[in-house]
């Protein structure tokens, strides 16, 4: 039996994989839901995540799994709109005529902006197109310096340092100029007329999870079940050890997938992971009325919070039973920060306080629920050299054979962490193990051939 811990996407995704070659699989997740950071909230309609989620074009691997558990016909691409608020003004960003009105860029920073955002370096007489085909190249260049050099200093502050603000607060100038290529590279789909196209599925992201797990079978997944120990002696991996509510049990395995944040392989295995990771205060408001014309606000103004998502002017709220739904969240990079340190009630009052600042139109009265969600490793700080310290699929050098990792700290999670990203790392990590066993299979009989 090949044991999985954690019942995230990641994890359903190694299962489902590994079953499909004939494996048997059993997952342990800790908590008493599947769904990890994909987990949901109840709303008067379709259920609604708890961190806010969308995907973009260029994520292929979750339009095949979804396809391939028949949820096809639930995925929808929609227009995303986006703005930036400034001095009490909402600035739409998404059509051309729109960004050509921002006051706040020149004429001249808006052509760096976009040669930047085409990847096309016109630092010198003539363009360049093949600058930024590279990221290694730009693995060690400061992000900040590689913008104030490859667009304007005004790009920098009114465009993009909000933006990193948002992102990484105090670590942005940690930040590698090879994230933000990454991102651009990572980007979706855009009309020239009608801005970014995103996918959504139609429910939200819980029957993505209510699928994977319908195929991996429940009788093969275990919740309320934590994975205390690993025992890798004699450089093999032989068992985990488990606790349930009933109490402490030893399965023994052939292999083990690792689908948790490298803290939690550290603990089991030993292995350090380097990587720094933001935790995410996140809250969902639920109101009888829309505040903007935007799903994205990007805010370079004072907020309590870092970024405002008006999620139903991207789904409709007749899905929601008319309800209209909001994101306020910040990142947060030290649990020492105070936000991190406030209950969930003092969070939603600072926040509605910051909203009604915000929008003048806010009645409190109008808020029919709150729900926060936090979690201290959300997201990774892609920091410079960062690709050198992503954890391995396979750690049989580095821990003991049959050992893998489907986590966020792996290859898949770059340049940004993703549910597209969680997906391709546990299927790398269960191809491995079955190319593993084919391989030992070959040897062993080239073996026995030859004997
Ligand atoms: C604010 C925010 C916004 C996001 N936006 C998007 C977006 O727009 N689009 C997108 O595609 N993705 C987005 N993501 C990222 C996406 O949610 C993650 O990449 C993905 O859910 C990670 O899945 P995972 O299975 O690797 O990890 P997790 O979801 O963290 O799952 C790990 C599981 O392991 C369990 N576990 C931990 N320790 C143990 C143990 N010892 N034993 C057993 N179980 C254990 C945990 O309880 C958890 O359920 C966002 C995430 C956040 C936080």
């Amino acid at each position: 039996m090949i044991g999985v811990v954690g019942g995230g996407i990641a994890g359903l995704a190694a299962a489902y994989r590994l079953q499909q070659r004939g494996r048997e699989v059993q997952v342990f997740e800790a908590s008493e839901d599947l769904g990890g950071l994909a987990g949901v909230y109840e709303t008067a309609g379709d259920p609604i995540e708890k961190f806010y989620h969308h995907l973009s074009k260029s994520e292929e691997t979750i339009v095949d799994l979804i396809e391939e558990l028949g949820l096809g016909d639930r995925l929808e691409w929609l227009y995303m709109s986006n703005a930036f608020y400034v001095d009490g003004v909402v600035h739409p960003m998404d059509k051309p005529w729109e960004i050509a009105a921002y006051p706040h860029l020149s004429l001249y920073d808006k052509y760096r902006l976009t040669m930047l955002t085409l990847e096309i370096d016109v630092r010198g007489w003539l363009p360049s197109f093949d600058t930024y085909e590279s990221l290694q190249d730009f693995e060690d260049v400061p992000i900040k310096e590689f913008l104030l050099d490859h667009t304007t200093r005004s790009v920098y502050e009114n465009f993009w340092e909000p933006l990193l603000d948002a992102k990484f607060g105090s670590r942005k100038e940690d930040v590698s100029a090879a994230w933000l290529l990454g991102r651009v590279k990572f980007r979706g789909e855009r009309d020239l007329l009608r801005g970014e196209i995103l996918g959504y599925l139609q429910g939200g992201f819980a029957p993505l999870i209510g699928a994977l797990v319908d195929a991996v079978g429940r009788e093969n997944i275990t919740t309320g079940a934590r994975v205390s120990d690993l025992d890798t002696s004699e450089e093999r991996v032989r068992s985990l050890t488990v606790e349930t509510a009933d109490g402490t049990t030893t399965r023994d395995v052939d292999a083990a997938v690792v689908a948790a944040m490298p803290n939690v392989l550290e603990d089991l295995t030993g292995y350090p992971c380097e990587i720094d990771f933001q935790g995410t205060v996140c809250s969902v408001w639920s109101m009888d009325e829309s505040l903007t014309d935007t799903y994205w606000l990007n805010l370079a103004d004072e907020a309590p919070f870092g970024v405002f998502i008006e999620h139903t002017n991207f789904v409709p709220p007749k899905r929601y039973g008319d309800e209209h739904l909001y994101y306020t969240a910040s990142y947060v990079q030290d649990p020492s920060e105070e936000l991190w340190r406030m209950d969930d009630s003092e969070v939603e009052e600072l926040w509605m306080d910051g909203i009604a600042d915000l929008f003048p139109q806010f009645e409190s009265e109008s808020v029919n629920w709150v729900e926060t969600a936090r979690n201290p490793r959300t997201a990774p700080v892609y920091e410079r050299g960062y690709l050198d310290m992503v954890v391995p699929y396979d750690l049989s050098d580095a821990v003991a054979e049959g050992v893998y990792y489907a986590g966020m700290a792996s290859r898949a999670q770059y340049p940004e962490r993703s549910l597209n990203g969680a997906i391709e790392a546990g299927f790398a990590a269960a191809d491995r193990i079955t190319d593993d066993a084919v391989t030992a299979s070959t040897t062993d009989g080239h073996e026995a051939v030859t004997e």
